[in-house]
This record gives C-alpha cells, sequence and structure tokens, in this order.
C-alpha cells in the first residue's frame, strides 16, 4: 500500500498527462488483451496507468509507470520478436493453422492506443494441438511488430483469440503495400480518428477471412502481449505469407497513428518453429 502511494506520486505528472490527452480507456484497453471492450466498466477506484509509443510513456518505459507492468522489463519470454528464418525449426508435428472464420457482426474502436475491431459473434474459432480458442478482437500496429530477418512489414495485424481456461492465442498477419483489400474498405469507411469510449457499429458482415493470405504456413512461439502488462504465456502464430494493402489502406491508418509498435525483444532460449 506503502509503495503504491509513492508510485502515484511518482506518477503524478504523468496521470495528468494523461487525462489532458483525454486518455479515456481503462487499464484492459491494452491492445492485446482479449479485452473485447463490453465488459462492465472498471470498479470505483481503480486506477488505469496510461502508457504510450512515444516519450515518458514508450516502451522503454511501461514497466516503472506501473507495479502491475514489471513484466514488461522482467519476462524472459517478450514479443514482439525478431524472426531469423535461418533459425527457425521446421517441425513435422505442426501443421498450418485453420482459422474457422465466419462472415462477423463487428464494431470498431479507437482505443487510445489502436484501433480494434470487437466481435458481436463468439463463434470464430482457431484450434491448436486441440485446444479451441475462440476471436475475442482484432487490431492493428504500424509498422509490424514482428520482424523477419531484422525487416519490418509496413504493418501488423493481431486477431487476438483465447481459450476457455484463459490462454491466448494470437495471429499475427504481416502487411505490405500492394493492391487495395476491398474488404477492409467496409472497416476503414467508419475508421474513429478520436480516441473514445464506445465501439461503432459497422453496418452488415465482415469477412474475417479475407484479411488473410492464401497461404497459411506460419511462424510458432511462445511470447507475451506486446501491450502492458506483457503477460507471458501467449501462443504466438505469425503467418510467414503477408497481405497486401493499398498505400491509400496504409495511409489512412498512419494519419491516426504514425506509430504503435512495441520494438523487438530478446529471444533468448526460446526457439521459433515453423509447420510444415
Ligand atoms: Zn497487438
Amino acid at each position: 500500500m506503502k509503495d503504491k502511494r509513492k508510485a502515484y506520486r511518482m506518477l503524478g505528472p504523468i496521470l495528468l498527462l494523461s487525462l489532458a490527452a483525454g486518455c479515456v480507456n481503462g487499464d484492459n484497453a491494452g491492445s492485446d488483451s482479449a479485452d473485447a471492450g463490453k465488459g462492465p466498466a472498471p470498479a470505483a477506484g481503480a486506477h488505469h496507468t496510461h502508457w504510450s509509443y512515444e516519450g515518458a510513456t514508450s516502451p522503454e518505459h511501461w514497466a516503472e509507470l506501473d507495479e502491475l507492468f514489471a513484466t514488461c522489463s522482467t519476462g524472459k519470454a517478450q514479443s514482439p520478436v525478431n524472426i531469423v528464418q535461418d533459425s527457425v525449426k521446421a517441425s513435422g508435428a505442426l501443421a498450418p493453422v485453420q482459422p474457422e472464420y465466419a462472415p462477423s457482426q463487428v464494431s470498431i474502436i479507437n482505443n487510445g492506443h489502436t484501433i480494434q475491431v470487437n466481435l458481436h459473434n463468439q463463434d470464430n474459432r482457431l484450434v491448436l494441438e486441440g485446444k479451441t480458442y475462440t476471436l475475442q478482437q482484432f487490431h492493428f500496429h504500424l509498422p509490424s511488430e514482428h520482424e523477419v530477418d531484422g525487416k519490418h512489414a509496413r504493418m501488423e495485424l493481431h486477431l487476438v483469440h483465447k481459450s476457455e481456461d484463459g490462454a491466448l492465442a494470437v495471429l499475427g498477419v504481416l502487411i505490405m503495400e500492394g493492391s487495395e483489400n476491398a474488404e477492409l474498405s467496409k472497416l476503414w469507411a467508419m475508421l474513429p480518428k478520436e480516441e473514445s469510449e464506445a465501439a461503432v457499429p459497422v453496418e452488415g458482415v465482415f469477412d474475417l477471412n479475407k484479411l488473410l493470405p492464401s497461404d497459411l504456413h506460419s511462424f510458432r512461439y511462445q511470447g507475451s502481449l506486446t501491450t502492458p502488462p506483457c503477460t507471458e504465456g501467449v501462443q504466438w502464430i505469425v503467418l510467414e505469407q503477408p497481405v497486401q494493402w493499398s498505400e491509400e489502406q496504409i495511409g489512412k491508418f498512419a494519419a491516426i497513428f504514425p506509430h504503435d509498435n512495441r520494438p523487438v525483444q530478446a529471444l533468448g532460449t526460446r526457439e521459433i518453429a515453423a509447420d510444415q
């Protein structure tokens, strides 16, 4: 308790800044968390700590901002990482993922960290080694968070899935500049430029499959949320084949979030596997 008060005092100027910047979302608004933005409001007295990709609240400071964010610096299995293709281990035991995504009703929100799309239905599934994960939300980073052989893609899509026992699996899709993605235009027509507390319903249904490449071979490794509180135990699946978006589609996101990527973290003793 004492330490907490001390932490609050130290954070005084930062909290004031965050209020000034209109950080309206709760501490569950972390981009990679499974929170779909539909839960109850935080209990009275619950604090939320402002974090960002810039200045005093940028990734290198996340662990100092809140004791709940300690893993962001002490963790040994953090994400994202640089995927060095020469050191990836091919695994005959892993088959390409087969997401079971149905046309879905969605809503879109600017949560102050990214653009997030919430699913209104709970029937988009991903089965990994016999375990079923349900898609909770998806969101975007610019540039990509994962690197391949030291290079960023223009952007990265994260589809966040959660199992019944609370385990997380995130499907990452790298985005390069090229032809327009027509399905994405349905979402981008509704792109919320300002941060808000309420998600805006998108008219009609959205086909999630059209955000994926044709080839679903992937890199797999054990990592973390790439946003505070940087919780570990996340199964990462980064698709090898990127998708294409037009320069205009990338530009529309960049106009709102010029950069919202956490830098790559040390791989340590972890290995990255590739399915066959
Ligand atoms: Zn993410």
